[in-house]
């Protein structure tokens, strides 16, 4: 590909997320955001595109990684975000599940049908009174729009229509303790993301997870991979059926109440956090 060719894909990616940064009013001007950041290729590359969206909006940007304890594997990706939030010049928080809940997901993980059960819950925990504790007003994630349609598929699946009003580019304050999300990449496709960072020699973290092939996620996306290739336009078809199924649902937000043992947002009396924490406990006494 020419250089011409590559100026022309990263305006294209870009402005397509400062398209929908704006569509949807995801920053506004002397906010702080946070950006969950792994090292994979798309929370990096809502890192690079961030930093570049201050050039129209002056915003503070601070980067939050979480270490899952994944041997071999997460400490690569860690190592990467550093290396990118260095070069940006962004500050980064490093959280564990060691620090945090003193177990990696490698000791816990089998007491699970699937390692991203805990991994997932774990993760957004930390990374929600993380971003709280830091007083910021957002917290930026890289899920694309391949991320987006597996989520909605998954829950479908699984007729839990309730997670519906978690999809979408931003997630609205619904309780003072949870962080909004947005998501800028939500518009974006995942191969996108790789040829961005292929195209411009980006320093990414590339292995899959050890633990992902167990997943549904992993199972949906081979099904949306395959099946986009034969009918080309699939994904898309299915996001704008989601967008239709998003409007009724947001008219219907969820209400959150505190956790009965640790005080964080929940829709249930007792979190998902401490459920799962009291399963390990009783499998590790
Ligand atoms: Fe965690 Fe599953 Fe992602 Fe691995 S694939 S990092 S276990 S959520």
């Amino acid at each position: 590909m020419s250089v011409v060719s590559k100026k022309e894909f990263n305006e294209k990616i870009f402005s397509n997320i400062y398209n929908i940064i704006n569509e949807y009013n995801l920053i506004e001007k002397g906010e702080k955001i946070a950006i969950a950041l792994s090292g994979g290729k798309d929370s990096v590359l809502t890192l690079h595109a961030l930093n570049n969206y201050n050039e129209f909006l002056d915003f503070d940007l601070i980067a939050i990684s979480v270490d899952e304890g994944i041997d071999n594997y997460r400490n690569y990706g860690i190592e990467t975000a550093i290396q990118n939030a260095k070069e940006l010049d962004i500050k980064i928080i490093q959280k564990s599940f060691k620090e945090e809940y003193d177990f990696n997901l490698d000791d816990v993980y089998s007491n699970f049908k699937s390692a991203c059960i805990p991994c997932g819950v774990f993760r957004r925990n930390i990374l929600n009174k993380t971003a709280y504790e830091l007083n910021v007003d957002k917290l930026a994630t890289g899920h694309n729009l391949d991320d987006e349609i597996q989520s909605f598929l998954m829950s479908f699946a699984r007729g839990d229509v309730l997670k519906f009003s978690k999809f979408g580019p931003k997630l609205d304050m619904i309780h003072p303790k949870l962080v909004p999300r947005i998501k800028p990449l939500w518009n974006t496709l995942e191969k996108d993301v790789g040829m961005w960072a292929v195209l411009n020699d980006i320093n990414i973290h590339l292995e899959e997870c050890p633990y992902s092939y167990l997943s549904l996620r992993a199972k949906i996306k081979e099904f949306l991979n395959i099946n986009e290739d034969k009918y080309p336009g699939l994904k898309k078809n299915i996001m704008e059926s989601f967008k239709k199924s998003l409007k009724v649902d947001l008219e219907n937000p969820p209400v959150l109440k505190n956790c009965d043992l640790c005080g964080e947002p929940t829709s249930s009396n007792i979190c998902k956090t401490c459920e799962i924490l009291d399963l390990i406990s009783i499998s590790r006494s």
